[in-house]
């Protein structure tokens, strides 16, 4: 493993080799792009996390980050402060392949914010791992952030022409250099004028050697909620993640989302908050249909909920008459039980997941790529056989991974195969920290709903509708969502968009 060390008393900052450089590198590779005959899932960026007030700080954003390890596995880093000293250590790879007992013991005091990243903007060098630690006028200060910044190369030609020097291409450290060069009195004024100039998607946990901060842009594009030990000997433990799912292991208790324009600053005296800019919400409504995990509470409303929903709402605007009820594990399972549950048609687990499949095997060769799905699912055969199977999926991106799941389906025997989209048509890219392909490879921008039936070679195709999404998410909690990759209009205006895309790929 191949490790950043920052801060660390006693030792020289740089690259420490580990025992296993060779895998660290392969990984990094591995993030570059996707093979073109895959049809990989779209990918979250990140995940964050922070800490306050814990004697094992390091090791509790460890669990945190262990389980929030779906929501990005190239990269992760832990930053942790005892009120002195500011450390970090970051690596390529997964968060229990950094992060060791030996490693963990280096990393000490009772903060810390934590990181795990799936990376576009920004190359994948290890350099651009999170947390970034940055020796500012304004002190030393560590950032951790998900989403994607829409107005980074303004930003970076006028600080480079102000005299900051950049470590890393991550646009995170633009928001650290506009803190350094805000003319605001004090750090938390700083991170606020800050927070003002940037604009696209943000959720952020800093810290300082004594504090710790969590913000969210006025959008509140990405979730962050916050959540607290109870300790009957001292102060609570004030705990910050992407996802709830992340307090459980901590044994934290959900206790409310930091709110879209909010910053949130966590020291020693306790927890203070100011709306640096008005909320205008506009919240991933992909994270319900995708990104976060069932158990997660996402705006305020359990995933599960949204999911089974979605499921129930499909069922309503597209019956089909058939047998059974069959999800592609694992994201489409929820919605699938929702449909069944709705149209009275059995569920059952006719495609099982290889989980064991590592990322070792997506590798750049076509015999590997032509295993593709077939490694990863396998259809149960005395279930499918002399079936009509609706199968329940969350998206299609190319069609091609559809095409096949369809085709494996039917040569288990299935006489009829209805795909059931729990989403609409994915027709635009997404700008706020999520990794799409560009327009003209998403099949539903290129396409009707009726070519791509014939492309992915389904009896009949349908997605939910829009209003259907909407409702199914909502649930009463008054949310206000972007749902800009199904419609193209989104709630920012493109300042630089050619900074997130390849030039040729600009709309
Ligand atoms: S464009 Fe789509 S994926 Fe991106 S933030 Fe909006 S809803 Fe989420």
């Amino acid at each position: 493993m191949h490790l950043l060390i920052e801060g660390l008393p006693g030792h020289e900052p740089g690259f420490v080799s580990g025992h296993d450089l060779s895998r660290a590198v392969s990984t990094s590779d591995q993030g570059a792009s996707a093979p073109e005959a895959e049809d990989p899932k779209l990918r979250e960026h990140c995940g964050v996390v922070a800490i306050h007030g814990h004697p094992d700080a390091s090791r509790q954003a460890y669990l945190a980050l262990y389980a929030l390890q779906h929501r990005g596995q190239e990269s992760a880093g832990i930053a942790t402060a005892d009120g002195t000293h500011l450390s970090n250590i970051k690596g390529m790879g997964l968060v229990s392949e950094i992060f060791t007992d030996d490693v963990l013991a280096r990393l000490k005091g009772n903060m810390a914010i934590g990181h795990t990243r799936y990376s576009t903007t920004g190359d994948s060098a290890l350099l651009n791992a999170q947390p970034i630690r940055v020796e500012s006028t304004k002190g030393l200060i560590a950032i951790a952030h998900n989403g994607n910044l829409v107005n980074l190369g303004n930003l970076r030609v006028h600080l480079e022409r102000k005299g900051a020097f950049f470590q890393t291409t991550s646009d995170s450290e633009i928001i650290v250099q506009l803190i350094a060069h805000s003319h605001a009195t004090t750090l938390v004024d700083a991170i606020a004028d800050s927070l003002r100039q940037v604009e696209g998607a943000f959720s952020i946990v800093m810290m300082t050697r004594d504090r710790i901060f969590a913000a969210r842009d006025p959008h509140g594009f990405r979730p962050l909620s916050m959540g607290r030990i109870h300790n009957p000997d001292g102060p609570d433990t004030i705990v910050f993640a992407s996802e709830t799912c992340a307090f459980d292991l901590l044994r934290a208790k959900y206790e409310r989302d930091v709110l879209p324009g909010e910053l949130v600053m966590v020291t020693e005296d306790g927890v203070t908050s100011r709306q640096y800019a008005p909320p205008n919400q506009t919240s991933c409504i992909f994270e319900h249909v995708y990104f976060a995990r069932p158990d997660s509470k996402i705006y305020g409303r359990w995933v599960q909920e949204s999911r089974e929903q979605m499921g129930r709402q499909l069922a309503r605007e597209s019956h089909v008459d058939a047998d059974l009820v069959v999800p592609v594990p694992d994201s489409g399972v929820t919605a699938a039980i929702g449909y069944a549950a709705e149209s009275g048609i059995p569920f059952r687990f006719g495609l099982i997941r290889n989980h064991y499949v590592g990322r070792t095997f997506i590798e750049p060769e076509q015999r590997v790529r032509d295993f593709g799905v077939k490694l990863k699912l396998n259809p149960v055969r005395n279930l499918l056989e002399g079936r009509r199977i609706i199968l329940i999926d969350d998206s299609i991106i190319r069609g091609t991974t559809s095409r096949k799941i369809v085709r494996m389906v039917r040569q288990a025997g299935a006489t009829e195969v209805h795909m059931r989209i729990s989403c609409p048509p994915t027709i635009s890219p997404c700008f706020y920290g999520v990794d799409t392909p560009r327009q003209s490879e998403l099949i539903a921008a290129n396409k009707t709903i009726e070519e791509i039936r014939r492309f992915v070679e389904a009896d009949s195709l349908a997605y939910l509708s829009l209003e259907g999404l909407q409702k199914a998410c909502d649930g009463g909690e008054g949310n206000r969502f972007c749902v800009a990759c199904y419609t193209g209009d989104y709630p920012t205006q493109w300042i630089d968009v050619e900074d997130i895309l390849p030039a040729a790929a600009a709309l």
